[in-house]
């Protein structure tokens, strides 16, 4: 009982520094994507009006590229780097001003992934799924 609760403790204790020390160099931007998606790099047009190019790992470049999100207000969290991309670490949509996080779900399996296009287990369609929340 006491060694499950010190656990617990280090645990949490080791989530709020990973936390916190990612906070300190995360940069968010809020945006739009820039017209014509379907044209390699990805940009977002900030709030601020900034047009800026992401560098999304494979999974979060093709849900920012999914037609049924290209009306979204997109959240993306990451770090700038030197050769002035974005590098993209977490993504978000922007609805009704609340966060929401992009999520495909297979009716049949019960699966959800993190990109659209064919359920990994039955091979048929997912289902967008935005989620409330970060
Ligand atoms: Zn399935």
């Amino acid at each position: 009982m006491l060694s499950e609760v010190s656990f617990r403790t280090v645990r949490i204790l080791t989530v709020l520094v990973l936390a916190s020390s990612a906070a300190a160099s995360t940069v968010t931007l809020r945006g739009r994507l820039a017209p014509a998606v379907e044209a390699v790099p990805l940009r977002l047009v900030t709030t601020e009006g900034d047009s800026v190019e992401l560098a999304p790992e494979r999974a979060l470049e093709l849900t920012m590229r999914d037609p049924q999100l290209a009306e979204r207000t997109w959240e993306v969290r990451g770090h700038r780097r030197d050769d002035g991309r974005f590098y993209v670490e977490k993504i978000f949509t922007v609805k009704d001003g609340e966060l929401h996080r992009v999520t495909y779900y297979c009716e049949i399996c019960h699966i959800t992934t993190h990109e659209p296009g064919r359920c990994m287990c039955c091979q048929g369609d997912t289902d967008l799924r935005e989620i409330k929340g970060e």
